[in-house]
């Protein structure tokens, strides 16, 4: 008899067990919580990411406690299918002070043992946007030109940097706490739009911002008129016909190429300054293409003319530099490779990066003696020029550009301009360095 009730005992904890194995969802819902820095403010709302997949999303508390005092801040019970949630935090309401705080996170999935995802996170409640000093004085800034602003912040910050419009320069740290921003006069801003504004936001994300003292020089503009005849087209355009393979009329196609092909070029343009180093890597003036005429400048507005009539307009964006076919061309000054390929209107193309945004553009080149990710020294010939891409003979497209956007390399070629610009302005400020 003895045998037979360890028997039946054996059964039911199977029983049990099976059907525990069978009914449970092992996993407890996935917390995130953004943001992740250890910092929050009520001006800009952390929030939580709850993810289950297997029985979904049950109930959620958030409670926080400050000084000892315990509050709730959310209860939420989800309805049934529920696998994704952001849920805001909303801190305003809940008379806090700035300061330590704890926030609990209990969330629950729908398994019939409930899975539970805690989380305790000890945080600093900070509402204070952090203070910037500016310690640079001049910025005189040309039309199309680029300058320097350094500045220090009260308090760590998550991102600093100067918005002109809609175009935002990142600053990067230096030595001592001192940040370092290029930032641009872009060709397309007027000027009475062209406000510059220092940016910084705290790790919980208070956002402060500074005006800073500047002088704007404009600058006259060229036009260029340029003829498309028919020996260009028959010439140039077949280079073309795999971008728009149903665009078979050769002007039709250069249209295309000008006007669709140049913006995607322009916009892996401004994708590239995610790769630059935070600190110079180059010292004193770039180096001009030698013994080259200069055929175009920054910024002329091109018209283009077909039998008498205007058929388009762009803007010339570099320097275009004539000397004999397939001439060496120097790397303008040190740097790291990130672009080294073909880049459509650009043909041939070379980008070095120079650090803090700043980056150098040689185009139309013949051949490519460097790769990408290789360091390079000023001086070194990094390729021969050529009439690759949208060029109508052989010469070098030379353009500097600041975070993406394309400014007049003249001033970077000019040694006084970069002393007054920039040198000068580092060593001031970065002198101050406690
Ligand atoms: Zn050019």
């Amino acid at each position: 008899m003895k045998s037979r009730a360890l028997l039946i005992l054996f059964v039911i904890v199977a029983g049990v067990i099976g059907g525990f194995l069978i009914l449970r969802d092992g996993k407890a819902p996935q917390l995130t919580f953004y943001p992740s820095d250890g910092s929050v403010s009520a001006n800009s709302p952390p929030n939580l990411t709850l993810e289950d997949s297997g029985t979904g999303l049950k109930d959620l508390t958030v409670t926080v406690t400050q000084d000892g005092k315990e509050t709730s801040l959310v209860a939420i019970s989800f309805p049934a299918g529920t696998t994704r949630r952001t849920v805001p935090l909303p801190l305003n309401k809940l008379g806090l002070k700035d300061g330590p705080m704890v926030i609990d996170i209990v969330a629950a999935d729908n398994a019939m043992l409930a899975n539970h995802a805690k989380r305790k996170l000890t945080v600093a409640y900070d509402n204070q946007p952090p203070s910037i000093s500016v310690l640079t004085t001049a910025h005189n800034l040309n039309q199309g030109g680029s300058g320097l602003v350094m500045f220090r912040v009260s308090e760590k910050v998550r991102r600093a940097g100067v918005q002109v419009g809609k175009y935002f320069f990142p600053a990067f740290p230096q030595q001592g706490g001192v940040y370092a921003c290029l930032f641009a006069f872009p060709h397309d801003v007027s000027p009475g739009e062209f406000l510059p504004r220092l940016v910084a936001v705290d790790l919980a994300g208070n956002e402060r911002k500074s005006g800073i003292y500047f002088h704007t020089r404009l600058k006259p503009v060229k036009s260029d008129r340029i003829e498309i005849n028919q020996a260009f087209l028959s010439e140039k355009m077949p280079d073309f016909q795999h971008f728009f393979p149903d665009t078979r009329d050769p002007l039709k196609l250069f249209l295309r190429v000008n006007g669709e092909l140049r913006a995607a070029n322009v916009a892996t343009l401004k994708e590239l300054p995610e790769k630059t180093a935070g600190k110079p890597l180059w010292q004193g003036a770039f180096l001009r293409l030698p013994k080259a005429a200069p055929r175009a400048g920054f910024n002329e507005q091109r018209d283009y003319y077909t039998d008498g009539q205007k058929v388009d307009h762009q803007t010339h964006l570099g320097l275009d530099l004539a000397s004999l076919a397939a001439s060496p061309v120097p790397a303008a000054n040190s740097g790291t490779v990130i672009y080294a390929k073909e880049l459509g209107i650009y043909g041939q193309c070379v980008i070095i990066d120079h650090g803090l945004g700043l980056q150098s553009l040689y185009s139309h080149l013949s051949s490519i003696a460097v790769t990408d990710g290789k360091q390079v020294t000023k001086g070194q010939i990094i390729g021969n020029t050529g009439t690759t891409g949208m060029a109508g003979g052989d010469h070098l497209h030379f353009g500097i550009l600041v975070n993406g956007i394309e400014v007049e390399p003249k001033e970077w070629l000019d040694q006084h301009w970069i002393n007054d610009n920039f040198t000068n302005k580092w060593n001031q400020a970065v002198g101050t360095a406690k």
